[in-house]
């Protein structure tokens, strides 16, 4: 729908399901213009950064960053997303010009541009102790499947997993969401099994984040069932790249590597990939910054 974009945390029939749901339209937006994506490029950048931020968002620590990394032998190359517990996510696609062979509108199958050799890998990073990474094989690189593959394999857990990004004619973002739900340990297996019959029907029904709100998704999703609103948080595009990170970065680098990086040039370019921001450098900031390091 309209507005900013955002996460519910929801708990159906006292806690034996746990749901969320995700309206990530305006920052799908934002990562197709900032990489000039094409409409299916972007869609599956749009799926990715979705699940990222949708499970990221259970991070225990705020410096926290959950990774999602998908790899196949498709013409979209890797996709990667990362997420803080914020509702902050960035993202990159290693080929974002890569298009379907048919004009794609509405729901976008992605499985086409990812691959469906390849594999899915999460890593999370809690800035504690060793960071954590799984990883499985691709499914069908539709990307609900691929997570939902993972969830069951690397973290046991049984799960129903709804990604999707509309696209109009023009190939522009209409919509993207999505929605999660989980069995809990002491959930009874009938619970489940009701959510995801509901979630069946919420496809039948075709309810999108276009048509509806999210609170009409969700309802439509425990029809039957109890259900408790958890929290609400935002969600946004946004990267921690910022001048002064990355000339620290190169501020590291030994004498003879900036002087080769400046060989017949006065500055400069350095790119972030997930946010596909330039910055340029003269060598006289860069000598300044290692001096004051010092
Ligand atoms: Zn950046």
């Amino acid at each position: 729908m309209n507005g900013k974009d955002y996460i519910v945390k929801a708990v159906a029939e006292e806690a034996q399901v746990r749901i969320w749901l995700a309206d990530t339209t305006n920052l799908t937006r934002e990562a197709k213009g900032r990489h000039g994506a094409s409409g299916l490029s972007a869609a599956v950048l749009g799926k990715v950064l979705t699940a990222a931020v949708m499970m990221a968002s259970d991070l225990k620590t705020p410096e926290g960053i959950l990774t999602i990394k998908v790899d196949g032998n498709g013409a979209a190359g890797m996709v990667v997303a990362t997420a803080d517990n914020q509702g902050r996510v960035r993202g990159f696609i290693t080929n974002p010009a890569a298009e379907g062979g048919r004009a794609e509108t509405e729901a976008a199958r992605t499985g086409e541009i990812v691959g469906t050799a390849g594999i899915l890998e999460v890593y999370k990073d809690l800035g504690l102790k060793q960071p954590f990474s799984s990883r499985v094989e691709l499914v069908n690189g539709e990307i609900d499947e691929d997570l939902i593959y993972y969830l069951k394999v690397s973290e046991q857990i049984e799960a129903s997993v709804t990604l999707e990004v509309l696209l109009d004619r023009d190939m522009e973002i209409m919509a993207a969401g999505g929605i999660i739900a989980q069995s809990l340990p002491r959930g009874r297996p009938e619970v489940f099994q009701a959510v995801e019959k509901n979630l069946t029907r919420l496809r039948e029904l075709k309810m999108n984040f276009y048509k509806n709100s999210g609170h009409e998704i969700l309802e439509e999703l425990t029809r039957g069932l109890d259900f408790e609103i958890l929290s609400v948080l935002e969600a946004e595009f946004k990267c921690d790249c910022y001048r002064e990170r990355l000339l620290g970065i190169i501020g590291g680098m030994s004498r003879e590597e900036i002087n080769y990086s400046f060989k017949d040039k006065d500055e400069i370019e350095v790119l972030c990939n997930f946010c596909n921001t330039k910055y340029y450098f003269t060598k006289g900031q860069i000598k300044a910054y290692s001096s004051s390091q010092h």
